[in-house]
């Protein structure tokens, strides 16, 4: 699946099996929401984000029916690994059980925070809320700017 920002600046390419692991523990986490790490690059145009990478949660995130908090075991090691072959930590993912593929308030504060902070080195974070159930999901991609401080959309591509 290809998705690119509507002003065409950004665009982020993740492939089905990325999609699967997702899909795979919101089978797991049933009612209650889930989510991990996104690592990837970016192409050398600057053009598009490139997912290799969908993290499982780590063991130590938290979560309930509306909320979810990821934890950080295992992912400094998981990011070492992945910068030996130049790729980075793009943003997150997580799962809205039931509910709609919307960012929530909190959502986008975590996005705010993220792409203001020096140790995620991420000034256009993504995330990709995923929503409805492993058999009947939608998953939509956002971007935050650290500039503007703006969250917007990032759309399908038709390739
Ligand atoms: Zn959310």
């Amino acid at each position: 699946m290809d998705f690119v920002v509507e002003n065409g600046i950004l665009g982020l390419s993740i492939a089905d099996e990325h999609i699967a692991v997702m899909v795979k523990n919101i089978a797991a986490s049933g009612i209650n929401e889930t989510g991990g790490v996104l690592i990837g690059y970016y192409t050398a145009d600057n053009l598009r984000a490139v997912v290799c990478e969908v993290s499982d949660p780590p063991e130590d995130s938290r979560s309930g029916r509306y909320w979810f908090k990821r934890g950080i075991k295992g992912l400094k090691l998981l990011l070492n690994k992945a910068w030996k072959e130049k790729h980075y930590y793009l943003g997150e993912w997580h799962f809205h059980p039931l509910g709609t593929a919307t960012p929530s308030s909190q959502d986008l504060t975590q996005m705010h925070e993220i792409a203001n902070s020096h140790s995620y080195n991420c000034p256009e974070a993504i995330m990709i809320i995923i929503a409805g159930s492993a058999k009947r999901y939608v998953v939509k991609p956002f971007l935050t700017d650290r500039r503007s401080g703006l969250t917007k959309p990032m759309n399908v591509v038709n390739n």
